[in-house]
């Protein structure tokens, strides 16, 4: 059994899912379809998810919401219209122009962007709907409670094909939960580890995941194969292809990803699973984020956590010296820094980029790290600090800002 999933560029418009639909329908393995919501059809468009955000905000604050409900409404009916099953959600647009006007929660209103288009593509297909409010159970920072699993496994049926919307559960009050943005890769995981699926295949508008961004590199290809760690690494330092919390369920249940281009079926596209033979490729990828500073602090000072937060920030990740910790937070650019470097006897440079290479080829010898660290100095990037060996299958270093784009350039010209 294949569990699919579809992102938002996937099912923006009724040529999308018909595209989706030659897909799902090309193999009868395909038995669980998990959609996004309506993403952009163009770069200029706007994705359903923001307008239900932004809608929300205006009914809860009393204010004229109908001008964004009417886009949002607009964009479902013509869907519906083109693939001739607009009965299937006009009703479902009244309940929910309803729920507006009742001030509803913002994690119920972000989830209908998934529920209509699920109500929809099920109709369309032919296929059963599953609401995931029945079957995802949620804790309370948006955690996958484990009876999740078997909630899902006795609602389907091998001999069955279902539609299921993404992205949300039922919390702990019994009301709608979200997962954090682009979470219904989370819900494919969920239902692929439920019913013990031969393979979970994630559909998007790239062939893969690159070994690095090609909106900043030419140098970047699509990865063939790589780990669950591997992945989970390259998602958390900024490749934003796969939520990196979509990763456990799958890597729970030994199951492995698949990430498709929707718009190329034919290409191979990723494999990300337990192990692969690194001997040939040590390295799969490089990504990384700006805005970050970093607060250098002395070791006597005791812990900084609480002092930090009371600025609003968390450190992502520390650097230890002997005498000295430099601890790495994320600029939400309102910090007074220079009131915060007196009232804490820190010091801090802001403006800076963190990168990280992935490949789990990095630990077995320090081989790849010496060719990183001379080609960016060869290219004249200043480095500002390099973590080797904290990671099992990765380095990560700090350049400035200005330099980010040369840094993720030159190390993915050695990958
Ligand atoms: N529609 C949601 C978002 O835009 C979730 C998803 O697409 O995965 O974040």
């Amino acid at each position: 059994m294949i569990v699919c999933k579809f992102g938002g560029s996937s099912v923006a418009d009724a040529a999308q899912i018909k595209k989706t639909e030659n897909i799902v329908k090309s193999n009868s393995d395909r038995c669980i379809v998990v959609v996004s919501a309506p993403g952009k059809r163009n770069k200029q468009d706007e994705k359903i998810t923001d307008l239900l955000y932004a809608c929300q905000k205006l009914a809860a604050a009393g204010a004229d919401f109908y001008p964004v409900w009417n886009k949002i409404k607009g964009r479902y009916l013509e869907i519906a219209s083109v693939l001739g099953v607009t009965s299937a959600i006009s009703s479902e647009l009244d309940i929910v122009e309803k729920k507006f006007a009742e001030r509803c929660t913002a994690d119920y209103a972000a989830s209908r962007g998934e529920y209509l288009n699920a109500r929809l593509i099920a109709s369309y297909f032919g296929f059963e709907f599953i609401d995931c409010a029945d079957v995802v159970r949620l804790g309370e920072r948006g955690e996958i409670l484990p009876e999740t699993y078997a909630l899902v496994a006795a609602r389907t049926d091998s001999s069955k094909k279902y539609v299921v919307p993404g992205f949300y559960g039922k919390g702990p009050d019994g009301n709608i939960k979200t997962f954090s943005r682009g979470g219904s890769d989370i819900t494919g995981s969920i239902f692929a580890k439920a019913v013990k699926a031969d393979v979970y295949e994630n559909w998007t508008d790239v062939s893969g995941i690159y070994t690095a961004d090609p909106r900043i590199t030419q140098n970047g290809k699509p990865i063939a194969e790589i780990t669950y760690t591997e992945m989970r690494e390259m998602a958390y330092l900024g490749a934003n292809v796969f939520h990196e919390e979509a990763i456990a369920p799958a890597k729970d249940a030994g199951i492995s990803i698949n990430i498709k281009n929707t718009n190329r079926p034919d290409d191979a596209g990723t494999f990300i699973r337990a192990g692969r033979d690194s001997s040939d490729i040590p390295l799969v990828g490089v990504a990384g984020k700006c805005g970050f500073a970093r607060i250098t602090v002395c070791k006597s000072c005791g812990c900084m956590k609480d002092r930090l937060a009371a600025y609003g920030l968390s450190p992502a990740f520390r650097l230890d010296g002997i005498d000295t910790v430099n601890i790495f937070v994320s600029d939400p650019g309102t910090v007074d820094w220079k009131k915060l470097e007196s009232d804490l006897n820190v010091s801090c440079m802001t403006g800076l980029a963190v990168v990280g290479v992935v490949g789990q080829g990095l630990g077995c010898c320090c081989t790849s790290a010496v060719k990183i660290l001379a080609a960016l100095q060869a290219g004249g990037v200043s480095v500002r600090s390099f973590n080797y060996g904290g990671s099992a299958v990765s380095a990560v270093f700090s350049v400035p800002e200005t330099e980010y784009e040369k840094a993720v350039d030159i190390v993915a010209s050695l990958i």
